[in-house]
């Protein structure tokens, strides 16, 4: 049987890793397809930032169907062991793949999607609508349209504020100046921004850590240049992650390095250091918590991303209103409620909104959660492909096999920010968790309100990455 909307394609919007793994499941399944890039090429967001190397190693990075269509083409697998910079991915893996003939006439660049809807329904209107196409715009005013989107837009274009309530702190706006946006390449392209002057990092993620080694083997070369690092918890611990613990070296690497560069006091650590003010002065920015300040030539924010649903507001989202996930998949990444850098496997039925054919995959399926792998995504994306192809069965095998980070701990991080022990977390939901509805077999989530939290870290917001988070 037919429905109007057979002959339409899925859109996906967004050439990252996520959103080209989605067009490979597709291909794979022979279902008409095209994505929509805002980027002149695909991988724009990860080219940003090329200079950084991922801790992840290649086996972890490469999506199962683009691995098969590129070895069909006769592509030569990175070593699976090795880590890649930005750059390498975005060069050995996925140009190769969004230039591969399966993909490459499907590919729109420079083409950023505006909004979504139902073509000639509004959200208010329910008549017809599960066999009505959506309707994509573009910047430049053309309108799409599609059976079914799969949202792989990311969270980069739209950082965390430096203001520790989740607004911009007071003269932030003003002071843009002085502020870098997350990951500057500090060895590379802006080294005159840091060398010889005085920086200070908001954050507590990788992207803070990444930023923080940089800054402080810069100031092993360059005289005068100091790093503070500014954070809201009242310790590191997070940061600094499972270490020697992490079932992925390079990433327990991060935090064992920061760790001693901290100890010897290279890095000056400013902790339960909530940014509420920012001060341009005639030496400088001063930063102020309230109570404490310290001015410094440049500072840089690093304090994570947070999903933009502006395009889908047209849309029948059901958020979580502490994550902006889906309810269904918000338990199981919530930072207020485990530490674990890995989640249990999930897919269509988890990523499912009231809005039958929409899902949002890849780091944005995770809303403000830290920690985003690529290996999520890429399960994510082969089971909505087969949801769309109307193969539930192979949409609801899901498997996955992440890395852990060494700090796997159900219940939240308390007060005082020691980790209380407990299992559960990692592979299956927390106990302190009551059970959320997950997608019904017509692809709609059941609605539950999530269990109010009982324990909530004030000193450290799931805004700032946490640790065992990956940007
Ligand atoms: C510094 C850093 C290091 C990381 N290291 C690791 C690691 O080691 N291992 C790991 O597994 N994960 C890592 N991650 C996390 C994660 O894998 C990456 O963030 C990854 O890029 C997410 O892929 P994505 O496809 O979901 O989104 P993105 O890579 O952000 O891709 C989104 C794409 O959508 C496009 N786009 C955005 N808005 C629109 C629009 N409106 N219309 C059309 N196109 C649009 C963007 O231009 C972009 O090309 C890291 C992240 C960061 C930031």
């Amino acid at each position: 049987m037919t429905t109007p909307l057979d002959h339409l394609p899925v859109v996906i919007i967004g050439a990252g890793p996520v959103g080209l793994a989605a067009a490979a499941h597709l291909a794979e399944r022979g279902l008409p397809f095209v994505v929509l890039e805002a980027g002149d090429r695909p991988a724009a967001a990860i080219r940003e930032w090329g200079h950084v190397r991922l801790f992840s190693p290649w086996r972890y990075n490469i999506d199962t169907a683009a691995a098969k269509l590129l070895a069909d083409a006769g592509w030569n697998r990175p070593d699976d062991d090795r880590l890649p910079t930005g750059a390498q991915l975005a060069d050995d893996y996925l140009q190769p793949l969004a230039d591969l003939p399966a993909l490459r006439p499907h590919l729109r660049y420079g083409a950023r999607v505006t909004a979504i809807t139902r073509s000639g329904l509004d959200r208010l209107r329910t008549a017809g609508r599960a066999d009505t196409p959506f309707l994509i715009r573009l910047h430049h005013g053309d309108d799409i349209l599609a059976r079914a989107v799969i949202d792989a837009s990311g969270t980069w274009r739209t950082p965390n504020v430096l203001g520790a309530s989740g607004i911009p702190a007071h003269g932030e706006d003003t002071a843009t100046a002085h502020v870098t946006r997350a990951l500057p390449d500090v060895a590379g392209r802006d080294r005159a921004q840091f060398a010889g002057r005085r920086t200070l990092v908001a954050g507590a993620g990788h992207s803070a850590a990444n930023t923080l080694l940089t800054l402080a083997e810069l100031a092993e070369q360059e005289p005068g240049t100091t790093v503070t690092w500014a954070i809201r918890s009242s310790s590191p611990a997070r940061t600094y992650g499972g270490e020697s613990d992490d079932a992925l070296p390079a990433r327990g690497a991060l935090g064992s390095r920061l760790r001693a560069y901290v100890e010897s006091g290279a890095i000056i650590l400013l902790t339960g250091f909530g940014i509420r003010r920012l001060t341009t002065a005639a030496d400088g920015i001063e930063v102020s918590d309230g109570t404490r300040s310290v001015t410094v030539d440049r500072i840089v924010s690093a304090t994570g991303f947070r999903p933009d649903h502006t395009i889908s507001s047209e849309l029948r989202l059901d958020l979580d209103p502490i994550m902006g996930s889906t309810r269904a998949l918000a338990p199981l990444i919530d930072p207020n409620e485990h530490s674990c850098g890995t989640v249990p496997p999930h897919g269509a039925d988890e990523l499912t909104h009231p809005e039958p054919g929409y899902y949002a995959i890849g780091v944005k399926s995770y809303g403000r959660a830290p920690t985003f792998l690529l290996a999520t995504g890429y399960e994510q994306a082969r089971s909505v492909a087969a949801a769309l192809d109307g193969d539930w069965e192979a949409a609801r095998d899901v498997q996955l096999d992440l890395p852990e980070t060494g700090v796997c701990n159900s219940n939240p991080v308390l007060g005082d920010d020691t980790i209380a022990a407990g299992g559960g977390c990692c592979g299956t939901p927390a106990a302190t968790r009551e059970p959320v509805a997950v997608g019904l077999a017509t692809g709609v989530t059941g609605g539950l309100l999530r269990a109010p939290l009982t324990v909530i870290d004030v000193s450290d917001s799931p805004n700032e990455q946490a640790g065992g988070c990956c940007s």
